[in-house]
């Protein structure tokens, strides 16, 4: 029996996506995998039953459909003031999970390092390994999640090919300051390496904090790689539509990657999105004022359990410690919380590199009475653990 390729034990199964499923096995509240457990606008509802009826059927052009990459780029210039040619700048993938690996097989030649901000979402260390690159990490500061510039620049001495930087950021929440992107730009100047971004969460931002797209950043454009999606701005995550934005001449090489992965986006799911891209600013404030009232009331519910956690500044993802549990590592401590509390995370050693105490991550991109029903079952749960 031959064995299957060496570059698969650098990696294991996403501990995300396992966690969904043990959250199923066991009824669990679901706060693991970040996903809404509410629908995308009804908009969007309404351009889906249209399309199902019409001429969509058939693949689309291989890079996208030019009516959908036509508002893309309208809704991505009305946002970050960049302005975008349809044709030229942007490739429609299958989320930003295939932007994040069309960026990073377009970049990268196998034995290329990329840096890789930790914790980090885990996807970016597979993605590296899968195009043949290697992940240097560079340990963000706690408790408030700074860079280390001295970190930072030593990294760049390996010469990577490319940075990435999610933002806002997942599992963290941290949202990069306007002097903090000015820093890794220059520093990527200076040594000549990609910038790829993944900011899907570049409208879950709370008061006090402004997402800067990295692209729109002085001199920016030519060596920063966006990838982002539609899934959490239109609460479509189902539907698996992303992009990557970038340079004509680094566009032309993704557009390959692309079309060899997965030829193209569902064709009828980038008709009916449209819709969503072509919603009013309102509706851009209403869903920050949705996020940041579940964040509220979630982080309202957790101080209930006595345990201190972390503050999102963007995204919905709060760590919580769960290191006076007293579990031998935090994944113990998850799966207890799903068999025992009924409520799902993800240990946040999936996100470290670094040791990391014991943390686990939740998300809070649920109906109001789901959050309370989970924080009454952590609170319960962690009382008599604590006992
Ligand atoms: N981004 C979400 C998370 O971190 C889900 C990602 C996924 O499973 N594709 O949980």
């Amino acid at each position: 029996m031959p064995e299957t390729s060496t570059r698969l034990t650098a990696f294991s199964e996403s501990v995300i996506r396992g966690m969904t499923r043990m959250a199923n096995q066991h009824n669990a509240i679901n706060l693991s995998q970040g996903f809404p457990d509410f629908g995308p606008p009804e908009e969007l509802l309404l351009a889906l039953e249209r399309a199902t009826r019409g001429n969509f059927h058939q693949y689309s052009v291989t890079w996208g459909s030019p009516r959908f990459r036509t508002a893309l780029a309208a809704k991505i210039s009305r946002f970050t003031g960049l302005a975008l040619d349809p044709d030229e700048h942007l490739v429609v993938t299958c989320g930003s999970t295939e932007a994040m690996m069309v960026a990073m097989m377009t970049a990268c030649n196998p034995g290329d390092k990329v840096i890789v901000f930790s914790p980090f979402y885990e996807n970016y260390a597979a993605d590296a390994i899968l195009s043949g690159a290697q992940p240097i990490f560079v340990p963000l500061q706690p408790p408030d999640l700074g860079i280390s510039m001295e970190a930072l620049a030593k990294a760049f001495e390996q010469k990577p090919k490319a940075i990435i930087v999610c933002n806002p950021s997942n599992p963290t929440g941290k949202v990069f300051t306007r002097e903090e992107l000015l820093q890794i730009l220059r520093l990527a100047e200076e040594h000549d390496a990609f910038v790829i971004t993944d900011e899907p969460y570049e409208h879950i931002v709370y008061a006090g904090h402004e997402h800067i797209p990295f692209a729109a950043l002085p001199g920016a454009f030519d060596r920063t790689i966006t990838c982002n999606s539609l899934s959490k701005t239109y609460s479509i995550t189902g539907w698996r539509l992303g992009y990557v934005q970038a340079s004509g001449a680094v566009i032309r090489q993704a557009r390959k990657v692309h079309d060899f992965l997965t030829v193209g986006a569902a064709a009828p799911l980038q008709e009916a999105a449209i819709a969503g891209l072509e919603l009013p600013d309102s509706y851009y404030e209403g869903l920050r004022e949705l996020y940041s009232r579940k964040r509220q009331v979630f982080l309202e519910l957790l101080r209930e359990t006595g345990l201190s956690y972390t503050e999102p500044q963007g995204a919905y993802y709060v760590m919580l410690d769960v290191s006076a549990l007293g579990f031998e590592n935090d994944t113990a401590a998850a799966e207890w919380l799903v068999k025992d509390a009924g409520v799902a995370g993800v240990p946040g050693s999936s996100f470290f590199r670094e040791p990391s105490g014991q943390m686990v991550r939740f998300h809070f991109a649920k109906s109001e009475d789901v959050l309370c029903e989970a924080g009454g079952r952590l609170a319960e749960g962690i009382a008599r653990r604590l006992g």
